[in-house]
Order: structure tokens, then sequence, then C-alpha cells
């Protein structure tokens, strides 16, 4: 399997930047290093790029995002290689034409433009960066189409099915299972879940991640965003998309096919099992990860997610049925709500509320452009940054209030 191919990673510093990075240095015999990307974390890419030189890794070039750190990495850095700045040296570093493989582990929208940059170079992409296809795969499935470039799944549950559907006809797949811990919060009561505080949503208890999944994975929004992931990566009608609450996380997804078989993959939680598949298929491989230990699988339980305590699973299955800019305006909105959320601007459950009010007051696109779906995230978040604003000054007035009754699972919206 040695056919060692240029990697270059979007969002180095991050949880899965990090197990990126512990991949690649696993197997030397397998990859040069292209481009490094950041945000703001210039005193850990320095870090890592000492931890790589020792490994003989020494990367073409960095970039970050951020124009203070950009500045303050340049003040301290020993790195001989090319410095970029900015959303564009983010952009020029996914389209490097010597990449031949870029793993993107950029968290929300920031990931959009840098992937549709790699995409018109011809690059294929391990995604683990779930909101481009949520805001943009009306545009960047088309796009990758068109230029022959394969998305890889790197999400524990997509990398499930895919290594489920090998070897199988899509034609004879009935429906895609997704799996759910159900976060921190799966017995919970709507009451308790009002009052339910940053510290609390981001423990969670299978996973350690980053900050903003972690809190997507307690509202279930990471699940309704990776029932659209996997409407895009595998084609598959959201009809055929079932969600099943499984709190071991050990199955990490399933398909079932038109005989009644069911496949599934295991695994310990461990993000380096996806990652290192998504850079290795059809291959595996070998790695000392820690083993599973099949008769210690005693109670492995499963059931049906609830939608009227987690409102954010329904509101991504309408907007995925909504289609055009939908998913984009549920996106923007939830990226602003968990960030006002972890500054405990607003509550928990203020988070759909929020949603579900971006959803009405934005006006919707059915077939959008590129341009149109940026443009739709700008207002979207300047309409949830002016109703976190109010909501402030006036708690509770500007959101409807989720009330169980009212909320039903499917295309209904709150009463
Ligand atoms: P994280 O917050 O730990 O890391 C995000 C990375 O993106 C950092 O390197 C940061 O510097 C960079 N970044 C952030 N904002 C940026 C911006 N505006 N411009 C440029 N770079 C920016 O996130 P994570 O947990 O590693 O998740 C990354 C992506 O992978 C997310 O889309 C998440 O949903 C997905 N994912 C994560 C996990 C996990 O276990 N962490 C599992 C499955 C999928
Ligand atoms: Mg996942």
């Amino acid at each position: 399997m040695s056919r060692t191919r240029t990697l270059s990673l979007l969002g180095a510093t991050g949880s899965i930047g990090v197990q990126t990075l512990d991949v690649v240095i696993a197997h030397p015999d397998e990859f040069r290093l292209g481009w490094l990307t950041v945000n703001t974390r210039f005193d850990l890419l320095e870090e890592q790029l000492h931890r790589l030189s020792k490994h003989g890794f020494t990367p073409h070039g960095v970039a970050l995002a951020d124009e203070k750190a950009y500045h303050e990495f340049r003040r301290i850095t020993s790195f001989a290689g090319e410095i970029l700045c900015g959303d564009e040296g983010v952009c020029a570093a996914a389209a490097a034409p010597d990449n031949d493989i870029l793993l993107s582990a950029l968290v929300g929208f920031s990931g959009v433009l840098p992937n549709y940059a790699a995409i018109q170079q011809g690059t294929p992409i391990a995604l683990a960066n779930k909101e481009t296809l949520v805001s943009a795969g009306v545009v960047i499935m088309p796009e990758a189409k068109k230029h022959g470039v394969e998305i890889i799944a790197v999400d524990s549950e997509h990398s499930a099915i895919l290594q489920c559907l090998a070897g199988e006809f899509m034609n004879e797949v009935e429906k895609l299972i997704l799996t759910a811990s159900g976060g921190p919060f799966r017995e919970w009561t709507l009451e308790q879940l009002e009052n339910v505080t940053p510290a609390q949503a981001l423990k969670h208890p299978n996973w350690s991640m980053g900050s903003k999944i972690t809190i997507d994975s307690a509202t279930l929004m990471n699940k309704g965003f990776e029932v659209i992931e996997a409407y895009w990566l595998f084609g598959v009608r959201a009809d055929k998309i079932e969600v099943v609450v499984h709190p071991q996380s050990i199955i990490h997804s399933m398909v079932q096919f038109c005989d009644g078989s069911v496949k599934a993959q295991l695994g310990l939680p461990d993000m380096k099992i996806p990652i290192a598949y998504a850079l290795s298929l059809p291959h595996r491989y070998p790695s000392n990860f820690k083993r599973m230990d099949i008769c210690a699988l005693q109670n492995l339980s499963f059931f049906p997610p609830d939608v009227v305590r987690f409102p954010c699973l329904r509101l991504a299955f309408d907007s995925l049925a909504q289609g055009g800019t939908a998913a984009c305006i549920v996106n923007a909105a939830n990226e602003i709500a968990v960030a006002s959320f972890l500054q405990s601007t607003i509550g928990f459950l203020d988070i759909p509320r929020l949603i579900e009010t971006c959803l009405e007051k934005i006006t919707h696109i059915d077939t959008p452009s590129l341009e149109d779906i940026v443009q739709t995230d700008k207002k979207t978040r300047r309409l949830a940054e002016s109703l976190v604003r109010e909501g402030m000054s006036t708690p509770t007035v500007f959101l409807p209030k989720t009330n169980g009754a009212t909320i039903v699972a499917g295309n209904s919206s709150i009463a």
C-alpha cells in the first residue's frame, strides 16, 4: 500500500486535526505534509511543527486565518516554509496544486470556501467538516461531481456506513441507520433542559471533541447535521435515513438491505479509526489502537430519539425536506446560538428557538448559487445576533417557548 501522497490538513490544531497528525506520524511512508492551517492557535501550531520535524515531516507551508495570530506566529516561529494569512491563505492552502488529498477539519461554515477551492483544483477531500455539506451540499456535491472529486467521510457514522456499503449495490439499500449516543441529557426532562449550563453540556459521555460539536451533540443538532451529511454523501432519500439512540456508541451506524439483512460497523469510540480509514481506504492501516472486548458488550441498547425534548433534530429533518438554503439558515443560526449559549447569553432550549425564528424570517432560495449561500449565511448570522441581543434585554420575549405538546416529529413546526 506504499504510495507517498501529499496531505494537507485544514484545522490542524483542532480535535480532528491533532488526531490526524497522530495518524500521519504513525505512517511516515504513506504521507508528505503539504499545508497545515489553523485559526488562532499559533502557539500550538509552532509546537506541532517541532513535533513533526522530530518525526521527519516538514510541511510545505502553513496558513493562519486570524490576522493577529499570523503576526504572532511570524514573531515566534523558526518555521522556514511559506506562511500565509487570512481566509485567502486558508483557501490557497486548500487549493495548492500539489495536494494529493485534503483532510478538512475546520469547524462550521468556515470550511465551505476552502473545500470549494479544493474541488476546483480536483483534490479529493477526506471531510470531517460536516457543516460544509449542511450549508452548501446543494452546490458542493454537483461541483464535486463535475470535477470528478471524491468526498470521503471522516465522521464515524458515515465511515461506518461507507464500510457497510463496501461491495454492495446502492439500489439494494433499504435504509441507512445512524446511531446517536443521545448526549449527556438523554434522560432529562424539558424543565431540566431549560437550565442546562455550558459546563454540563460540554461533558460528552463517550467522545472528546471540539466545543461546538460537543454542544451540537447535546442538542442532537449534530445528529440532524449527520442526516443531512448522509443525504449528500450517499445520495439516499431523507425518508430512508433513520436515527436511533444507542448510548454506548459501539455500533457506529448500520445499513439495512432489501433482503432484510442489516450490516453494522462496531468499534471503540476513537476518531483515529475513521480518520485512518478515510486516508487508507479501500485498504486499512495496521494499528495498535485499543481492541474491543466483544464478551464485555453485555448491554447494547437502542431506542428512537425524542424530537420533543430535542427539537434541533426535527429542525434539521425539516430543513432537509425544504431543500435549497433552509439547512444553510439552520447551520448559521445554530453557530450563533451555540456561541451565545457557551457565553451564557442564551439558554440551552433557546438554541432551537433561535434557529426556528431564523428559518421563519430569512428568505428561502430554492436553487441557490454559492454566492446565495454565502449571503444567506451572513444574513442569518446578523439576524440571529440581533435576536440574541434583543432577547438579552427582554428575556424569553423574542423566541417562542418550546411547548412539548405542540411539537410533532416530521414536517410540522412549533405551533
Ligand atoms: P475544533 O474546534 O476542535 O477545531 C477546529 C479547527 O478549525 C481548529 O484547528 C481551528 O483553528 C480551525 N478553525 C476554527 N475556526 C476557523 C476559521 N474561522 N477559519 C479557519 N480555521 C478555523 O473542532 P473539531 O472537534 O476538530 O471538529 C472539526 C470538524 O469535524 C467539525 O465540523 C466537526 O463537526 C467534525 N467532527 C468532529 C469530530 C470530533 O471528534 N471532534 C467527530 C466527527 C466530526
Ligand atoms: Mg459523528
